[in-house]
């Protein structure tokens, strides 16, 4: 496995868990099989897999990859010059907006080509990959633990965003003060990557606010959870199925996009799952404690 997180992230997350998270092995990018039509769960476009999204980056993450340069730095222009922008970063105008979430509510996550990311790659990579976003560096179409782990990586998420805003604002009002951002902005963005990696995180944490607070103190919680005793007694959640050949079913339950896939004898309720299984189950919320 490895790191999930941008270096800068990274670094912030050793600093509040101890520990750099490492990436979901079951969601493998380098060979993303969500495409296929015999996929595991829900399958998307070949072309955007599941990058039908556009990322507000926060001023250091874009200063960040015009430094960096080589694919992807041009896609990064293209946005500046077409806005929406601002010394705090990339926005998303209200046509996306609304574009995205109607495309979300039809099921058209991962499939809806028109929403494919500006950032992404012919070859499937990201073009911003070291400088991507909160919720593009914590999303995972598939958990190790399921539903337990997609906790974790919200909690991250949502602690990640607060670290971003504060970062940009700190770093903006800095570089403010000796550069106008309309007619310079790759300039400004760029002074602005080199102060935020002078932020120490103590300093940060210090200068966060109560949101942030907040989100270091939701985030150790969901890291530190331990795995709960098996329940006495368990049973079926609310969970949708899809037929599979070989005698066996695949169960649907926190996630559209990672099922479980189990024995037919355990499906029809003809045996009860062991220990192990029980565990899974409960994870991937196709069980739950009575
Ligand atoms: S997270 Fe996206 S790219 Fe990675 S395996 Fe899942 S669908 Fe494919
Ligand atoms: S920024 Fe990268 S990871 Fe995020 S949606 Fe775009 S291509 Fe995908």
């Amino acid at each position: 496995m490895s790191a999930a997180l941008p270096p800068l992230a990274s670094r912030w997350a050793e600093a509040v868990l101890g520990h750099a998270p490492r990436s979901e092995a079951r969601s493998d990018c380098g060979r993303c099989d969500r495409c296929a039509p015999d996929g595991p769960g829900v399958f998307f476009n070949p072309v955007t897999r599941c990058c039908t999204y556009t990322p507000e980056l926060a001023n250091f993450l874009v200063g960040g990859k015009l430094r960096e340069g080589g694919e992807g730095a041009d896609g990064l222009r293209r946005r500046i010059a077409r806005g929406p922008r601002s010394p705090l970063g990339l926005g998303r105008d209200a046509a996306w907006e609304r574009a995205y979430a109607e495309a979300k509510a039809a099921g058209q996550f991962g499939r809806e080509l028109s929403l494919r990311c500006p950032h992404h790659l012919d070859d499937g990579g990201c073009g911003v990959w070291a400088w991507r976003d909160a919720v593009c560096a914590t999303w995972f179409c598939r958990h190790e633990d399921g539903a337990v782990g997609q906790a974790r990586w919200r909690a991250l998420r949502e602690w990640l965003i607060a670290v971003q805003d504060t970062v940009a604002e700190l770093v903006a009002e800095t570089v403010a003060t000796r550069r106008v951002f309309e007619g310079q902005e790759e300039a400004f963005y760029l002074e602005c990557v080199e102060e935020a990696e002078g932020l120490e995180w103590e300093d940060l944490r210090h200068r966060g606010g109560s949101l942030l607070r907040t989100r270091i103190d939701a985030l150790q919680a969901a890291w530190a959870a331990t795995p709960e005793p098996l329940p006495e007694r368990a049973t079926w959640s609310n969970i949708t199925t899809g037929a599979l050949s070989d005698g066996r079913v695949r169960v649907f339950g926190y996630s559209r996009y990672d099922p479980v896939d189990i024995d037919a004898a355990l499906f029809d309720g003809d045996r009860e799952p062991n220990g192990p299984e029980l565990r899974r189950l409960l994870q991937f919320r196709v069980f739950e404690a009575l």
